[in-house]
């Protein structure tokens, strides 16, 4: 579930608003987004994927909101850190690439 945009690493470019499936957020007249109906997240990753500066955190629990501390969060290298493991963003390795993924074919789990 989405939990938290950073203010101070947002820069209003309203893509999460944009890609969110289930309309999360609010745009506002400050330029940095709202998570308006939290509730109504379906833990998709989108958003967090889509923001380019790391400004977001999606628990994966998608059961139930989280109380978390974005100094917190960003020391673990979660702000973004799913994107960063997927390897979306200017110098990352794409998940393809990783080596678990050549483990699991390997191991036969994909064919
Ligand atoms: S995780 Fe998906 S459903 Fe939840 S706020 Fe982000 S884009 Fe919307
Ligand atoms: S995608 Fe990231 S930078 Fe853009 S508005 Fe949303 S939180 Fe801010």
């Amino acid at each position: 579930m989405i939990e938290i945009i950073s203010e101070s690493k947002c820069i209003s470019c309203n893509l999460c608003v944009s890609v969110c499936p289930t309309n999360v957020f609010d745009r506002t007249s400050g330029g940095i987004p709202v998570i308006a109906r939290q509730s109504e997240c379906q833990t998709c990753f989108m958003c967090e994927l889509y923001c380019p500066v790391d400004a977001m955190y999606v628990s994966p629990d998608a059961e139930s909101a989280q109380v978390v501390d974005e100094n917190e969060l960003e020391q673990a290298g979660l702000l973004g850190g799913y994107r960063e493991k997927v390897g979306w963003g200017p110098g990352r390795t794409p998940v393809a690439k990783h080596p678990y993924m050549y483990e699991l074919t390997t191991k036969g789990a994909i064919s």
